[in-house]
């Protein structure tokens, strides 16, 4: 397999073609952004961290039967997935209030949503990611209602099996955003999962884990992220130096 070139620049993430026309590499930076893309910084070591534990979760999914586009990791800071054609829509669950579901509602931090929330968000930088329903997705035609259907239950299958294996490890899985993509004519899960795309607090002192950190200021943004992996079983000195 030959990586070329890249042919998409995300804000923390590149994708390359490969000689395999069903194939793209991700290569995962140091980049790191926040509010849009108007806060960015490069954190050292962030990419690697993120293409291993983003390989460590879609490996626990499958093995729960939930597809995705990754097939393997390439090095460090690449893993080879599957050409996917993106729906542009976000699917964020959510099982404790944080970030913009406090702003737009008055809830408090930290309040149990019981039974977990949904929301689509249409994935646009340049729009602030507006909060749209299903409606939005079928007229503008961003997404079938099949593809909805699939979505919305693919995200809850998510949150069943990570919730748990966060949970096992002490933390608390308070929210996350995953994205879909099809291929050859089959949904799946593209995007990542990472500390980077998801609120993880610890259970017993609910300190933050995840982006908050950068987003907040709070320091030791990757250190934690580290710590998440760890708790979870995962050994990030595999693939370096
Ligand atoms: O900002 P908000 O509270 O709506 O985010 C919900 C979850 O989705 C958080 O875990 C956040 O990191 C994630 N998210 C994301 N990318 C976005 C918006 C939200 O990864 N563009």
């Amino acid at each position: 397999m030959e990586k070329r070139e890249e042919i998409y620049k995300g804000k923390a993430k590149s994708v390359h073609r490969t000689d395999d026309p069903d194939l793209f590499v991700m290569h995962y930076r140091n980049d790191t952004s926040a509010f849009d893309g108007t806060k960015v910084e490069k954190l050292a070591d962030k990419g690697r961290v993120n293409n291993i534990f983003n390989a460590f979760i879609m490996q626990k999914l499958a093995a729960a039967g939930i597809k995705s586009h990754f097939v393997k990791v390439l090095s460090d800071n690449d893993s080879l997935v599957k050409k996917l054609q993106m729906i542009p829509v976000e699917c964020v669950v959510r099982n404790l209030a944080a970030g913009s579901i406090c702003r737009r509602y008055g809830i408090a931090e930290g309040t149990e949503i019981n039974p977990p929330t949904f929301e689509f968000f249409l994935k646009s930088d340049a729009l602030h990611d507006p909060m749209i329903n299903d409606y939005h997705i079928i007229s503008f035609g961003w997404a079938t209602q099949s593809q909805i259907v699939a979505m919305k239950e693919l995200t809850f299958r998510v949150n069943e099996v990570l919730k748990q294996l966060f949970a096992n490890a002490g933390m608390l899985l308070v929210d996350y955003k995953l994205e879909f993509g099809m291929y050859k004519g089959e949904l799946m899960l593209g995007d990542e999962f990472s500390p980077d795309g998801c609120r993880i607090w610890d259970k017993a002192t609910r300190k933050k884990l995840d982006k908050d950190r950068f987003r907040q200021d709070l320091g030791n943004v990757i250190e934690a992220y580290k710590e998440v992996g760890e708790r979870l079983g995962i050994d990030f000195s595999i693939l370096s130096d």
